[in-house]
C-alpha cells in the first residue's frame, strides 16, 4: 500500500503501547508506519506481554523497571480497572526516568506517543516538555461514548451500570443511536472506577498535542465533526494501519496457520469464522451453547478457543465426545489462535462472529466479511452498534449464549437474502479503504499531516 513520499529526518519517537494484544498490535503497526517516513523509533514497554524485539530488528526496545507485581496482573489480564491503575501509579516514576534517560541521549526524543490509556504520562511529558500525542485504539464513535461520561453520570444514566437497567433500550441523548446498554462498561469494574479511570484517560487525552486514530475519514465523518467540538486538538485519522504493514509479528500467542490449510480445502465464501478476540472469558454452559449452535447451524466454521478463555477449563475438555468428528461431521475447525488477518483475507470466509473489538470489526471491514457482533464490554458495545445500525454491515446477536438464537443469526448472515445485502454494503466500504490509502486519499494525506506536524515540532 502507498505511503506519502518518505521525508528526511532521523528524528526519535518514543512510542509507549498497552500491554495488551489489541492495543500492541496497532502501536507496532503505528511505529512501523513512522519509521518508513524516516523517524527513528524506540518502543518503550512493560515487561509483561513485552513485544519480541527480534521481529523489529529496525527499532529500539527499552523495558520499564518494574516492581514485580506485573506477574499478578498476566494472571488477571481481565482486570482492566487492575491494570490502568497499576501503569499510571507504580509505573509512573519508573517510565519518567526511563524517558529522560533517552532525553539524555544523543538522539534526544522529539515527540512521545502514547495509549490513551496511560494518561499520567502527560504530566510528565509537560514536566520534562516533550511533546505528546495520544494514540487512540478504539474509533470515534465510542470514544465520543467515552469522553462524555461527566455528563452521562450526571445525567444519572451511568450510576445504572450496576442495575437491571444495563440492559435499557432508551438512547442516550446526543449519542443518538447508542442506547444506555451500550455505555462502556467493563468487566470486574464498578461505576465508579469506572467512571474516575475514564475521565483521566479522556482529560490525558483532551491535554495531548494531538490524537491519533486508527480508523478512515470517510466512516466516521460525522462522529469526528461530533468530537471536534469538545476536542480542539489536532485529529490524524490514518488507518486502517494494518492495510500498511501486517499484525502477525507483533501476536503474543502462536498463530496456527493450519487455519488456513483448513480453509484451503474449503468452497469460496462457505466458512464462518469465529473469535472472541484477546480477553474475552465465557462460562462452560456458555462454551457449550456456543458449540451447539455451531453445530446446528450445519455450516462450517473455524474456531479459536484461546486457552483459558473458558472458566475452569484448560481448553475444550468441555465438549461432548466426538463433537467435531461425529456431530460437525468434519464441517467445524477449532484453534488456539488463528492468523486473523489472512484468516479474513481467505476466499473460504464468508462471514465472522466477533466480540466487536476494533481492531477485528477494522480487519473485517478491509476484506468485506459480514459480521456477527457479540460484544461483551467496553468499546464493543458501541462498535456493534454502529457495525449493525449504522453502517449496516452485520447483525448483533445479544443473547449469544443461547443456542438457538446463534443458530438463526448464523443462517441470517450465511444463508439468507440480508447476508447478500449485508456483504454489498461491506464491500463497497472495502472498496472506500482501498481508496483512502492512496495518494490523495483522506488518511493517506492525514499521514502527510501528521509527519509535517511532528517536524514542527
Ligand atoms: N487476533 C489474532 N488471532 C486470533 C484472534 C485475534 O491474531 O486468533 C488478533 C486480531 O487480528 C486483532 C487482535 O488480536 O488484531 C484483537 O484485537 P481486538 O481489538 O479485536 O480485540 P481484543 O483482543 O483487544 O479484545
Amino acid at each position: 500500500m502507498a505511503t506519502p513520499t518518505a521525508t528526511v529526518t532521523n528524528r526519535r519517537l518514543v512510542l509507549l503501547p498497552l500491554p495488551l494484544q489489541g492495543h500492541l498490535n496497532p502501536m507496532l503497526q503505528l511505529a512501523n508506519i513512522l519509521h518508513s517516513k524516516r523517524f527513528s523509533i524506540t518502543i518503550l514497554h512493560t515487561r509483561f506481554n513485552s513485544p519480541n524485539p527480534t521481529n523489529y530488528p529496525h527499532f529500539n526496545f527499552v523495558s520499564i523497571p518494574d516492581d514485580g507485581e506485573e506477574k499478578l496482573l498476566i494472571s488477571d489480564i481481565g482486570n482492566l480497572l487492575r491494570l490502568f491503575n497499576y501503569i499510571n501509579t507504580s509505573l509512573v516514576d519508573p517510565f519518567r526516568e526511563c524517558l529522560e534517560r533517552l532525553m539524555s541521549e544523543d538522539d534526544g526524543v522529539a515527540c512521545l506517543i502514547t495509549d490513551a490509556q496511560w494518561y499520567s504520562t502527560q504530566s510528565v511529558a509537560d514536566d520534562l516538555k516533550v511533546p505528546r500525542i495520544v494514540h487512540r485504539t478504539s474509533n470515534i464513535s465510542s470514544f465520543r461514548a467515552f469522553s462524555r461520561i461527566r455528563i452521562l453520570r450526571e445525567m444519572d444514566l451511568i450510576r445504572r451500570f450496576s442495575d437491571q437497567e444495563m440492559k435499557s433500550e432508551e438512547l442516550v441523548p446526543g449519542l443518538e443511536p447508542l442506547k444506555v446498554k451500550d455505555l462502556p462498561k467493563f468487566l470486574t469494574m464498578e461505576a465508579e472506577g469506572v467512571c474516575k479511570v475514564l475521565e483521566l484517560i479522556v482529560h490525558g487525552s483532551k491535554r495531548a498535542r494531538a490524537i491519533i486514530w486508527n480508523t478512515f475519514r470517510e466512516l466516521e465523518d460525522r462522529e469526528l465533526e461530533a468530537l471536534n467540538q469538545d476536542f480542539p486538538n489536532p485529529h490524524f485519522l490514518i488507518g486502517p494501519f494494518h492495510k500498511y504493514f501486517s499484525a502477525s509479528s507483533s501476536s503474543l500467542l502462536v498463530q496456527d496457520q493450519t487455519s488456513l490449510s483448513w480453509l484451503d480445502k474449503h468452497p469460496p465464501n462457505s466458512v464462518l469464522y469465529v473469535s472472541f478476540g484477546s480477553i474475552v472469558k465465557v462460562e462452560e454452559s456458555q462454551f457449550l451453547e456456543i458449540a451447539w449452535g455451531l453445530a446446528n447451524s450445519k455450516q462450517r466454521f473455524l474456531w479459536v478457543v484461546r486457552p483459558g478463555s473458558i472458566e475452569g477449563s484448560e481448553w475444550i475438555e468441555a465438549l461432548p465426545d466426538g463433537f467435531l468428528k461425529n456431530i460437525v461431521e468434519g464441517r467445524g475447525y477449532i484453534v488456539k489462535w488463528a492468523p486473523q488477518q489472512d484468516v479474513l483475507a481467505h476466499p473460504a470466509t464468508s462471514s465472522f462472529w466477533t466480540h466487536s473489538g476494533w481492531n477485528s470489526t477494522l480487519e473485517s471491514i478491509c476484506e468485506g466479511v459480514p459480521m456477527i457482533c457479540s460484544p461483551s464490554f467496553g468499546d464493543q458495545l458501541p462498535n456493534a452498534r454502529y457495525v449493525s445500525e449504522v453502517w449496516k454491515i452485520g447483525v448483533t446477536l445479544e443473547n449469544w449464549f443461547e443456542r438457538g438464537e446463534i443458530e438463526s443469526a448464523i443462517k441470517r448472515v450465511m444463508v439468507e437474502e440480508e447476508g447478500l445485502e449485508i456483504r454489498n454494503r461491506i464491500m463497497n466500504i472495502k472498496g472506500i479503504v482501498n481508496l483512502c490509502l492512496k495518494e490523495g486519499g483522506s488518511s493517506y494525506s492525514s499521514l502527510e499531516d501528521l509527519v509535517n506536524y511532528i517536524l514542527s515540532f
